[in-house]
């Protein structure tokens, strides 16, 4: 390969900061052009009186893809991030005052199941040994790997393999084999909401997340998510990686079949031999690129659902809270039908919260707390009549009215700041199309493997994809993975 030839990478995401360290490890010479100050995008953070956010990404889970993205990249994961395992992976709080520990601890989840339905725990044991066994087989079969030709994904083996991973019965009915009692059922399905899915609609396949989870644990990285995009950007600039931040790309320039470089906003332009973009993939062929029918097509692709997320720095620890807890709240089914059908949130919405002061003192100033709540909400849609404002004001007064239930009376007094990312900050913030922060595109089945748009564009043939909205999907586990598998794509043509 000829050491002289040029890269420049859109976006400094996890997935663009990741496939510049492959590359620029090849020889190639990479610029970053990012748009905001910071790097990071959806695994950003923010600092503000003392108190350390991580705006999105905020459990590392399926650390085997970490470790084994990282050991490609010549990084041992588990020394460069210092990381705790945490117990309980999570707490669920339910709306009729009942909670749950999410736990690895074998003793301490049979005497709970046990507890709440006789019998359960063999079941338990069952259902996650098959969540974590689609995982593995969708590692090696679906997800890590590149598909060059349709008839790589669409063979014999892989639809057996779609047919072992139970893609074609929904996670909610067949959690029912598993488990009679509704918070059980809840507990063990809620988990599609990371990829920004309805698990009343998506297939059991998605069992394997809470496998992974047990399987694997969640880790903390001391610091916080965002010492994932610390680490892998101090590797990149050691390798000569040049970050320009502050410089919003706005176009990608094409000749023929195949692209010349890119345009800055301020109009200045920029050669190079291969162009790969992290920015959301929807985005990019809607507003980077001529357009196309691909374009068209992309926008009536079925998109993620959003977030509504609440920074709050907090002059008080409570200690109800883990450091990830999860309100379950009723009804659990009209909630997802809220988000996913009405593009919207229920009154009374499930949420999401994470402490990290409780395994990291350093995320806040002494006695204090820094909390993140989220809240997954409809993404942004123009046909769906949405108010913002409204249902900011509506997550946070559930959210608020379902802390009080649960113990922590005086939160309001205690908040000292809050910042809010709504599902069109997000948008706004990095370029996500509809906000739809999990994806964009939703990972159902008709948009994975080789039917999610490719990492190589079909027409520009040096132009890439690496990030959440190409293969193999979203999540920062998968997101490393797409850069490795991009990467291994590119260095294969160039
Ligand atoms: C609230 C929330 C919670 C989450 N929780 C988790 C979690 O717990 N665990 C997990 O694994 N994942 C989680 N995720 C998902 C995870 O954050 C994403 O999958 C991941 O960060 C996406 O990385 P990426 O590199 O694909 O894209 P991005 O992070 O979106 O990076 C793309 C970059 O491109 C830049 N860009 C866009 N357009 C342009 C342009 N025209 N010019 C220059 N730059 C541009 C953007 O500013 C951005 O920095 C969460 C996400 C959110 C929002």
């Amino acid at each position: 390969m000829s050491e002289s030839k040029k890269a420049v990478i859109i976006g400094a995401g996890v997935a663009g900061i990741a496939t510049a360290i492959f590359l620029a490890q090849k020889g190639i010479s990479v610029e970053v052009y990012e748009k905001n100050a910071n790097p990071g995008g959806r695994c950003g953070q923010m600092i503000q009186e003392g108190h350390r956010f991580d705006l999105g990404a905020t459990i590392l889970l399926m650390p085997s893809l970490y470790r084994r993205v990282f050991a490609s990249l010549g990084l041992d994961m588990d020394r460069e991030l210092e990381t705790t395992s945490l117990e309980p992976v999570y707490k669920l709080f339910f709306g009729d005052g009942t909670d749950f520990a999410f736990t690895r601890d074998k003793e301490k989840m049979k005497s709970q199941l046990e507890g709440m339905e006789p019998g359960s725990f063999e079941h338990y044991e069952r259902y996650v040994k098959e969540g974590y066994e689609f995982f593995n087989m969708a590692k090696l079969g679906l997800l890590g790997r590149n598909f060059y030709h349709v008839f790589q994904f669409i063979n014999f083996k892989n639809v057996q393999l779609l047919i072992r991973l139970k893609t074609w019965i929904r996670h909610t009915n067949y959690i029912k084999r598993f488990f009679r009692h509704p918070h059980l059922q809840m507990a063990f399905t809620f988990q599609n909401i990371y990829v920004g899915q309805n698990p009343y609609k998506q297939p059991a396949f998605f069992s394997m997340l809470p496998g992974a989870e047990i399987a694997e644990g969640a880790l903390f990285p001391k610091g916080g998510m965002h010492r994932v995009v610390e680490k892998l950007l101090s590797t990149a600039v050691e390798l000569g990686v040049q970050f320009q931040y502050k410089n919003p790309v706005s176009k990608i320039i094409v000749n023929g079949n195949k692209t010349e470089g890119i345009q800055l906003e301020d109009g200045s332009i920029i050669k190079a031999d291969l162009v790969i973009a992290n920015a959301d993939l929807p985005y990019v062929y809607s507003r980077l690129l001529p357009e196309s029918r691909m374009s068209r097509r992309l926008q009536k692709k079925e998109y993620s659902c959003s977030a509504i997320v609440f920074h709050w720095g907090v002059d008080k620890v409570y200690p109800q809270l883990e450091h990830h807890s999860v309100f379950l709240n009723d009804p659990y089914k009209e909630g997802m039908e809220k988000i996913f059908n009405e593009k919207s949130i229920s009154v009374n919405p499930s949420f999401y919260i994470h402490a990290p002061v409780r395994t990291d003192k350093s995320a806040a100033p002494e006695n204090q707390d820094t909390l993140s709540v989220i809240v997954p909400a409809g993404h942004v849609d123009g046909k769906s009549g949405q108010d913002w404002q409204q249902l900011k004001q509506t997550a946070r007064d559930g959210v608020i009215r379902r802390l009080k239930e649960a113990g922590l009376t005086d939160i309001e007094e205690h908040i000292k700041f809050e910042t809010c990312y709504l599902p069109k900050t997000w948008e706004s913030y990095c370029n996500v199309t509809n906000g739809s922060v999990f994806g964009s595109l939703s990972h159902t089945i008709f948009q994975m493997g080789y039917f999610r748009p490719h990492n190589r564009h079909n027409k520009y043939k040096n132009l890439y994809f690496a990030g959440g909205s190409t293969h193999p999907g979203n999540g920062i586990p998968l997101v490393l993975l797409s850069a490795k598998l991009t990467s291994e794509r590119i260095l294969k043509n160039v």
